[in-house]
């Protein structure tokens, strides 16, 4: 009996040596309506902490559907200010405080114009950042600090560090990759960027790169003058700030990536199968892996994809249930 519960100790001790991060893919789309993808927003969680890395359309309705810890998700990074990046942020800060009591400011960063858009988001708030307020739904809550940032490191404690890396967006720049690492464990997010060196001069060698894609087919491409317009002019001027799969596969390559996962996910003519092929066909010989709403990611000893949890029927998070709903971690 005793050897049985020392196993047991060593177990855990074993498995709390090991970084464990889980990267949770709440909304894999880009602006584009779909049946499946919400907007994009990358939450990455390690003991004790959780970063939210964009917040696209519908991140609050997909953290609920996971059951993420609400009042927990403190720290946001905006890749760039693009509408399909931040337009789930005004559920996110203010329905997460009134119904979870959140009573913690919200830490932003992003950049430069970020504290602008965040002034945006209070005055466009500004009835109910007072209405709301009662003994048990403190200002407090409602608080917020903004960091804006442009290169080099722009998080740091003891087990994890987040650096901003200058991404290539067009109208969408000043924008921004950032590499997240903790305990030996790294993982580059791309942003929205189409092919840039900048990646492979700053990034050597991650577990994972997250990577945007734009895919329209080969064909598309190679006919895009038979087509009326605004299909040529639309291709084209995307084509320049999003990353086709064989950029993507470039920014693998380069970067060093055991796993190249996709989110931002713009299919057009594609299928999942087409971008894969395209990558392997350009060189990239590690795993791909194309994300899709809630799928999360465990990085152990080995790195893992799993497929969300299903939401029961029923579900309804409210300001009664919340303690018991979401995960308390
Ligand atoms: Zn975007």
């Amino acid at each position: 009996m005793k050897s049985l519960v020392l196993i047991a100790i060593l177990g855990c001790l074993s498995l709390h040596a090991e970084a464990e991060i889980t990267i949770h893919f709440l909304g894999t789309g880009g602006p584009e309506i779909t049946k499946d993808r919400q907007g994009v927003a990358t939450l990455i969680e390690v003991p004790g902490n959780k970063f939210l890395f964009d917040a696209g359309r519908g991140v609050l309705q997909r953290m609920g559907e996971s059951r993420i810890n609400l009042p927990a998700v403190k720290n946001v990074f905006f890749t760039h200010l693009h509408s399909d990046h931040i337009e789930g942020l005004p559920s996110l800060w203010m329905t997460s405080w009134f119904i979870t009591k959140r009573n913690a400011p919200m830490h932003f960063w992003g950049p430069p114009g970020t504290q602008k858009m965040i002034d945006g988001l209070h005055a466009f708030m500004s009835h109910d950042v007072v209405a709301r307020v009662n003994p048990v739904v403190k200002p407090s809550g409602i608080r917020t600090m903004v960091t804006e940032v442009t290169k080099g490191i722009v998080f740091k404690d003891d087990k994890t560090r987040i650096t901003a890396i200058p991404a290539e967006h067009g109208d969408g720049n000043p924008a921004l990759g950032y590499l997240f690492e903790h305990q030996g464990r790294s993982i580059l997010l791309t942003g929205d960027s189409t092919y840039t060196p900048t990646f492979g001069k700053m990034v050597k060698k991650v577990d994972i790169t997250i990577c945007n894609v734009y895919a329209p087919s080969l064909a598309l491409l190679e006919n895009l003058d038979e087509f009326d317009e605004p299909i040529p002019t639309v291709v084209r001027a995307v084509s320049k700030k999003l990353a086709s799969p064989e950029q993507a596969a470039q920014l693998f390559i380069e970067t060093g990536a055991k796993i190249g996962v996709f989110t931002h996910n713009i299919f057009y003519d594609s299928t999942p199968e087409d971008i894969k092929e395209r990558v392997r066909k350009a060189g990239f010989r590690g795993r791909v892996h194309i994300a899709t709403d809630r799928e999360y990611v465990i990085l152990a000893r080995e790195i893992s994809v799993h497929q969300p949890e299903p939401v029961p029927d029923d579900l309804e998070i409210n300001s009664l249930n919340f303690k018991d709903v979401l995960k308390n971690n």
